[in-house]
C-alpha cells in the first residue's frame, strides 16, 4: 500500500501549526504522539505500507513558519515532496532549486494556508516550473480543519475545486492531485476528476466511515482516479484501512485506491 497524504515529522508538523495546533487536534479528535519518523514509518509498514507521501509545506508570507522541505528526512520508504510559498519574490527560483536538491517526485501547495488564489499569476509562475519537470501537484482542496472555530485571515475559497479545473485546462500535462476530495464541493471535484484525465482525488483527512456517499457512489466510475492518504497525524492510517473494509466496494477497487493509482501515478514522474 502506498499512503499519499502524510505530515512527519510529528514535531515539526505540530510547531508549524503552533496556535492552530490544539483546535485542530480537537477538530479531528486525533489523539498525538510525538513519535520519531523512522519509528513511525516502521510501524505502519508492518502493516503493509510500504511507501509514504511526505508534505511538508512552505508559508513564509501568510503564516510565518514553513516545515522545510529539509525537514522530511531521507528514507527509501519516503516519496519526496517539496514546498515553496509562492507568494515569495523568489519562489520560482526557490522550486527550481528545490527540485535539483531533492528530486521530488512532486510539489505541495496550500491555497488557503499560503495565503493565495489558486490563480493567482504568481502561483501560475510554479506550476510553469512544475509542467516543465513533469511533476505532480498535490492541492489541498475543501474545508480547513486548521483555523476551524478561530478568527484568522484563512479563505475557504480557495479550497474550491473549480479553480483547480482552470489549471487542469492550462496544464493538461501536470497530474493534479486534489486532496481530501474538497468536501464540501465534493460534487464538483468529482465532477472534475471525471472530466479532466490529470485530475485525481486523495481520499485523506476523512475516516472511510465518514466520507461522502457520492464519492463511494462514483467510485467506479473513478476507479483510477482514487488514491489512499491518511492525514497523518489527524487521521491514522491503520483506522483508514480498517474502516474501508467496511465499505461496500469489491476488492480490485480497493487494490486500486490503496496501491495502484499511486503506484502508477508516482511512476509516471519517472522518479518514484
Ligand atoms: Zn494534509
Amino acid at each position: 500500500m502506498i499512503d499519499f497524504h502524510f505530515h512527519a515529522p510529528v514535531r515539526e508538523f505540530v510547531e508549524f501549526l503552533g496556535e492552530y495546533a490544539e483546535p485542530a487536534f480537537r477538530y479531528f479528535n486525533a489523539k498525538i504522539e510525538l513519535k520519531e519518523f523512522k519509528e513511525i514509518l516502521d510501524y505502519y509498514e508492518g502493516i503493509g505500507i510500504k511507501r509514504f507521501v511526505v508534505l511538508p509545506i512552505d508559508s513564509t508570507t501568510f503564516l510565518g513558519r514553513r516545515i522545510h522541505n529539509e525537514a522530511v528526512p531521507n528514507d527509501d520508504r519516503v516519496v519526496r515532496f517539496v514546498s515553496v510559498d509562492p507568494m515569495k519574490p523568489n519562489a520560482v527560483e526557490e522550486l527550481k532549486e528545490a527540485i535539483k536538491k531533492f528530486e521530488p517526485v512532486g510539489v505541495k501547495l496550500h491555497p488557503q494556508l499560503q495565503g493565495f488564489h489558486p490563480l493567482d499569476e504568481k502561483a501560475m509562475k510554479l506550476y510553469e516550473v512544475v509542467n516543465n519537470h513533469g511533476l505532480i501537484i498535490v492541492f489541498h482542496t475543501g474545508t480547513s480543519g486548521i483555523g476551524a472555530g478561530l478568527r484568522s485571515s484563512i479563505r475557504l475559497d480557495y479550497g474550491r475545486p473549480i479553480y483547480f479545473d482552470e489549471i487542469a485546462v492550462r496544464f493538461p500535462d501536470i497530474k493534479i492531485v486534489l486532496a481530501h476530495f474538497g468536501w464540501p464541493w465534493t460534487e464538483e471535484a468529482i465532477a472534475i476528476a471525471l472530466h479532466k484525465p490529470n485530475v485525481y482525488l486523495d481520499l485523506s483527512g476523512w475516516a472511510p466511515k465518514y466520507v461522502p456517499d457520492a464519492l463511494w457512489k462514483n467510485a467506479k466510475r473513478l476507479k483510477d482516479k482514487l488514491l489512499f492518504g491518511s492525514d497523518f497525524p489527524l487521521i491514522k492510517p491503520d483506522r483508514w484501512i480498517n474502516e474501508l473494509s467496511q465499505v461496500n466496494l469489491d476488492a480490485d477497487l480497493k487494490n486500486k485506491i490503496l496501491s495502484e493509482n499511486a503506484g502508477r501515478l508516482i511512476k509516471s514522474t519517472g522518479r518514484g
